[in-house]
């Protein structure tokens, strides 16, 4: 149902700055009455329509293409008129300031689509797909959220969800009728399709884990002692002179970030003032903002200088100082130097791991990437995977434990209410993230982190 009741809305859909063209997008009830003061006529539906757009005093203010969609075959749902002006900031300015003339308002961020939305043109995790399309970092990114927005994933969590409509129907069925609950639940049917559910939704939670992963990618920090190779680590990830490199300790001053992207997976690689105390301020503010970042990152890559390794006991003292949980891999630079040493990656217990290289001639580089991979649990495959963000695998995860819980009360105890209860729970955590079972507060948060003019 399209809700024209509510206030008609303007904003530039493209980018501010300066451009070939500029659409200003309108929707709602006023469209067409925006459309008669502007242009002087209602354009055809859906025919590019060349006109002239006018002020309140029938002065011209630019001239363009007008396109009119009525609802509900628009993108939000509502009458939409699209005016692509001349790309300036000025002439785009004079339009959206005539359109506001007309009695709409300026949208909030995110509003077109968020009423695509609540229009039901898109669910939720179709709409959050619009957003991560537009700010995806990489090509492999802009595939999965391509893939979500067209509504694969949402139908793959709509068919996980029949199927358990389907078992609660089945377990109810059985609390109706009590004298055959006992037959019933004992029956091996109702545990083989719950088996089958909660292996769909295993599948389903790995997919989504790749497509979070492309989009949020791998936090990672350089860390370790002034001259260890850090700069020079970051720059053969990064492929270029990103961080400048000197042979005197304490160079690097700041945080310093650096996107970069391992076969499809996003990398924001922090290199770190290095974690000496040192009297310098700008290196001491340096030290502290790296703590500070440390502690977001998924892994530390700590850099040692393999021909100093005599500086043992200093290491180990800068390794406790990391931030606790955060696993580390120790790489072992400079094996250029040594005879003795060869590119290798050793997976040590409790997840910390070492990897042998030398960031000068770029051996073992390659088993870097793939150990960084491997951590996240990256598979470098674009066939099918849509994108994810970490809200859908928290539902995931908690349909899960739902799940878990439904299977142990079906096992163990036979217990028909509270089995049915679990898969209850573990519905309304998967409709979370198409937005069947939603808050305002999930609803405004969502949309409010996307742009104007969305
Ligand atoms: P940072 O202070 O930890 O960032 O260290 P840099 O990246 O600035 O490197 C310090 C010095 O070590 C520079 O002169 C680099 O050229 C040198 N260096 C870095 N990695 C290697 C390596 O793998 N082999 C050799 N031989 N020298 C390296």
């Amino acid at each position: 149902m399209a809700t024209q009741a509510q206030d008609s809305i303007v904003a530039a859909a493209t980018p501010p700055g300066r451009g070939g063209i500029a659409v200003v997008r309108v929707s709602g009830a006023l469209s067409r009455e925006v459309a008669r003061a502007v242009l002087g006529l209602i354009p055809q539906p859906r025919v590019a329509t060349y006109r002239r757009f006018f002020d309140a005093d029938g002065e011209s203010i630019d001239e363009g293409i007008a396109l009119f969609f009525p609802a509900p075959a628009s993108f939000t749902g509502e009458d939409v008129l699209e005016l692509h002006g001349h790309g300036g900031p000025v002439v785009v300015d004079l339009i959206v300031k005539r359109v506001l003339e007309c009695g709409a308002r300026l949208a909030r961020p995110g509003e077109f689509t968020e009423r695509a939305y609540l229009n039901n043109k898109l669910d939720l995790a179709q709409a959050e797909a619009v957003a991560d399309l537009i700010d995806s970092a990489t090509a492999a990114a802009a595939r999965a959220a391509m893939r979500s927005l067209r509504g694969e994933f949402s139908d793959e969590v709509r068919a996980l969800n029949e199927a358990l409509i389907e078992l609660r129907m089945f377990v109810e069925a059985a609390i109706d009728f009590p004298e055959e609950e006992v037959d019933f639940l004992s029956a091996g049917e109702l545990a083989e399709r719950l088996a089958r559910v909660l292996r769909v939704l295993a599948a389903l939670e790995s997919q989504a884990r790749q497509g979070q992963l492309l989009r949020d990618g791998m936090i990672v920090v350089i860390a370790g002692r002034p001259n260890a190779g850090k700069s020079s680590l970051l720059n053969r990830l990064a492929g270029y002179d990103a961080a400048i490199v000197t042979p005197e300790p304490g160079t690097t001053r700041d945080v310093l970030k650096e996107r970069i992207e391992v076969d499809g997976m996003p990398l924001t690689i922090i290199d770190t003032a290095g974690l000496r105390d040192v009297a310098d301020a700008v290196e001491s503010e340096g030290v502290r903002r790296a703590r500070a970042e440390m502690t977001r990152a998924d892994r530390v890559l700590f850099v040692i200088d393999v021909t100093a390794v005599s500086e043992a006991d200093a290491l180990e003292e800068e390794l406790r100082r990391l931030p606790q949980g955060i696993a580390v891999t120790r790489v072992y630079n400079k094996i250029d130097l040594t005879s003795a040493a060869e590119a290798r990656v050793v997976r040590n217990p409790g997840n910390s791991a070492e990897v042998w290289l030398s960031a000068l001639s770029g051996a073992g580089l390659d088993l870097l990437r793939a150990h960084l991979k491997d951590c996240m649990g990256f598979i470098a495959s674009d066939s099918g995977t849509v994108s994810a963000r970490r809200r859908h695998l928290d539902a995931l995860a908690r349909a899960r434990r739902h799940l878990d819980e439904a299977q142990r009360q079906l096992i163990e105890r036979r217990a028909g209410e509270l089995m049915a209860e679990e898969l209850r729970a573990a519905q309304s955590a998967l409709g979370e993230i198409t937005g069947e079972v939603t808050s305002d507060d999930l609803l405004a948060r969502i949309f409010s982190s996307f742009c104007i003019g969305k």
